[in-house]
């Protein structure tokens, strides 16, 4: 028997993978399994060109359980006495505590650092025993035995079959292992799609009401899987019956693509393009990335273009550096090759199925759209690819693309200026009378409700020349779109006041919401009164709820617009209704307004220009009580206007259906309109 120390510069390396590597400990199956792997297709490549002779018999890797143990058994290449020397014990170390210290949290990367795997056996066991009988011809049996001190021992044993056994006694913190489902588990996730058989055991079957062994292996993984199997040779139902494979809860997916590369760099997968039901599902089920079909890891954040972590599926290669830290995974050329080849393919694809079957492409559109928004606000080169293939649909539920929309809309929506007006409403019903007053004047209403178009109109402006879009409720349709010079009201000023003063009255107090009233002429026919909110102000709003430093705009209140039509049939009767009743007396407040006015300026002038010690207190002090007469007579006035509206049920039932029409008629003053109306129909 030799014994011998294992040559790492650190006094004692084992402590520190526990301590360091804790919640990685699972990652052991995965080297071990592999490091099986590998030496089963090294003697499948020394078999292939000849160098091994010999029969290769079976070749499956076999994970067994016991009491204490886990082995993971495989009839590679083995090793021989030097070969456990060169391999095992001498592990080259440098730094090795400053870079455990910095990475602590990151066991892949430590691991792959030192090319720990076969070490990672120590996160979980207390001794690990390796049986190996090399392929070579004359080769001795050895086991090589440590219980996780640098010192080893290692003997020459009876071992028959060619191959290694890897024995770990598992530690008594890390019991869990020893659990047959736990196993089976870890299995699956990490070993699913190794390209050689895995058994866990044997199969089982119910026999007299109990669950038996057979004597069949039970291999756990798929070793063709059908990423690494040719385009030409697959069908749909294939790649769907692999998706279910990998997402067994999810939807049937909407479009998938085959990636297969050769140069510069490797790469192999399929991307599915998934149907969300909601944003939960969207973050659940992610990309899996595989190294030469060993499972790595399901973040591939920094290594496919952001917008494509939304997408489903695998992705293999073995050019990705996988144990460096993420920044410098984004800085690789090899990382940026990928990524860039990946947006293409899957533009390319959209396009692809865009142009060959348009109705497809536009029936999944509502499922899709979120992915190709996402790309196109994030990613310069997908917006250029992405805009001949992205869709717009109206409120009606055609769809356009870019072009085309602007086609449609280019001759009866731009205004007087030059300017391109796209219309659109986020809520069909909510702004339905919205839509059909732009709808009655021959314009398209765009739906915009996903999810990121508020971010798509603002890129949308920008990227589109003289183009503005605009909310159907965000102005009377004619101040929308205008189209001529401006007509002046036809309504005199001294009525407008009046009209303005008797519904402002009547406006029921709302929280965060402030209403300016104002009269226009918008024919008879035209609604009576509706309510707009300013697209400006609105967008500020909604800027302020996605974006930190707005919280300016997100705390003002709500700025609405109440519209009074001017030509219509009601507003002319409240208006001369208020005239009969309150003109006298406006008249006589109105003439002792003018009085106090032109009284309060002839003071005010003669102040202008001087200092304010050149002003005297008692001049100040008229001044005032000037601008406080003013003030007075002011609200007097309104007094009478809003006395002359307390009484007239016409004010309030038209308040309240323009507020009714915009759902904004709750609680109290709802059940108000509701007990007037009755009474008025009774
Ligand atoms: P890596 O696999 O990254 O090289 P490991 O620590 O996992 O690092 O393994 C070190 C070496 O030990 C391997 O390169 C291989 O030569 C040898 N080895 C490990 N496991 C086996 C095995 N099951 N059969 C044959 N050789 C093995």
């Amino acid at each position: 028997m030799q014994k011998g120390n294992i040559g790492v510069t650190t006094e004692n390396i084992f402590p520190v993978i526990k301590k360091f590597l804790y919640s990685d400990h699972e990652i052991f199956l995965r080297e071990l399994v592999s490091n099986a792997v590998d030496a089963t297709q090294k003697l499948k490549t020394l078999s292939s060109i000849g160098e091994f002779k010999g029969e290769l018999g079976d070749l499956t890797v076999r994970v067994s359980l016991d009491k204490e143990t886990i082995t993971v058994s495989d009839s590679g290449i083995g090793m021989t006495t030097d070969e456990i020397d060169k391999y095992i014990n001498q592990i080259a170390f440098s730094g090795a505590n400053d870079f455990l210290e910095k990475y602590k949290n990151d066991a892949n990367a430590i691991i792959g650092h030192f090319g720990l795997g076969f070490y990672s056996a120590f996160m979980v066991a207390k001794k690990v025993e390796i049986i190996t009988k090399s392929w070579k011809d004359d080769a001795k049996a050895v086991k090589w035995t440590c219980d996780g001190s640098p010192e080893f021992t290692l003997e020459e044993v009876d071992k028959q079959t060619r191959g290694t056994d890897i024995i770990l006694y598992i530690d008594d913190d890390c019991k869990e292992f020893l659990e047959e489902n736990r196993l089976s588990a870890l299995l699956k996730k990490y070993c699913s799609f190794l390209p050689i058989p895995i058994a866990f055991g044997k199969k089982k079957e119910w026999k007299d009401g109990k669950q038996v062994e057979t004597n069949e292996d039970n291999v756990i993984n798929d070793t063709n899987p059908l990423w690494t199997r040719k385009p030409s040779e697959l069908k749909d139902e294939d790649y769907k019956e692999f998706y279910r494979k990998l997402y067994p809860m999810s939807d049937e997916p909407l479009f998938w693509i085959h990636l297969n590369v050769d140069y510069p760099f490797h790469l192999t997968g399929i991307l599915y393009f998934p149907k969300v039901k909601s944003n939960i599902e969207l973050n659940k089920n992610k990309i899996q990335l595989y190294c030469n079909q060993v499972y790595v890891t399901d973040s591939v954040e920094g290594i496919v273009p952001d917008f494509l972590t939304l997408l489903h599926g695998v992705l293999d290669s073995p050019d990705i550096p996988l144990n460096v830290s993420r920044s410098y995974l984004q800085s690789d050329s090899n990382v940026k090759k990928i990524s860039t080849y990946i947006t293409k393919k899957v533009s390319d694809r959209l396009q692809s199925i865009f142009k060959n079957d348009r109705k497809q492409y536009e029936e999944k559109w509502n499922d899709l759209k979120i992915f190709i928004n996402y790309g196109m606000l994030t990613q310069e080169d997908f917006y250029d690819r992405a805009k001949d293939f992205a869709l717009f649909t109206d409120t009606d539920g055609k769809c356009y693309t870019f072009d085309e929309y602007k086609t449609l809309i280019k001759d009866n929506q731009t205004d007087k200026d030059g300017s391109l007006i796209y219309l659109y409403a986020n809520h069909k019903d909510e702004q339905y009378s919205y839509i059909e007053n732009a709808t009655n004047k021959g314009y398209n209403v765009l739906l915009m409700d996903g999810q990121l178009d508020v971010a798509m109109i603002s890129m949308l402006e920008q990227k589109f020349e003289k183009v503005r879009f605009t909310r159907v409720d965000g102005d009377t349709i004619d101040n929308l779109i205008v189209k001529d010079e401006k007509k002046a009201d036809s309504l005199a000023a001294d009525k407008q006041e009046a009209l303005s003063a008797v519904f402002k009255s009547q406006l029921p107090k709302m929280e965060k919401a402030e209403f300016m009233v104002a009269t226009q002429s918008l024919g008879e026919n035209a609604s009576p009164i509706m309510i707009t909110q300013s697209e400006y102000m609105r967008r500020m709003k909604e800027m302020a709820t996605i974006q930190a430093g707005m919280s300016f705009y997100g705390e003002m209140p709500d700025m609405f617009n109440l519209v009074l039509n001017s030509d219509h049939a009601l507003i002319k009767e409240v208006l001369s209704n208020e005239e009969a009743a309150c003109a006298s007396e406006v008249a006589a407040i109105q003439s002792e307004i003018k009085a106090a006015e032109e009284q309060r300026d002839k003071l005010s002038k003669l102040q202008e220009g001087k200092k304010d010690e050149e002003i005297s207190v008692a001049e100040k002090d008229e001044l005032e009580a000037k601008n406080k007469q003013v003030e007075a007579l002011k609200s007097k006035k309104n007094d009478v206007y809003t006395r002359f509206a307390t009484d007239n049920k016409v004010v309030k039932q038209l308040i309240d259906l323009a507020l009714l029409q915009n759902g904004m008629l709750k609680g109290e003053a709802l059940n108000n309109f509701v007990k007037r109306s009755i009474e008025m129909i009774k």
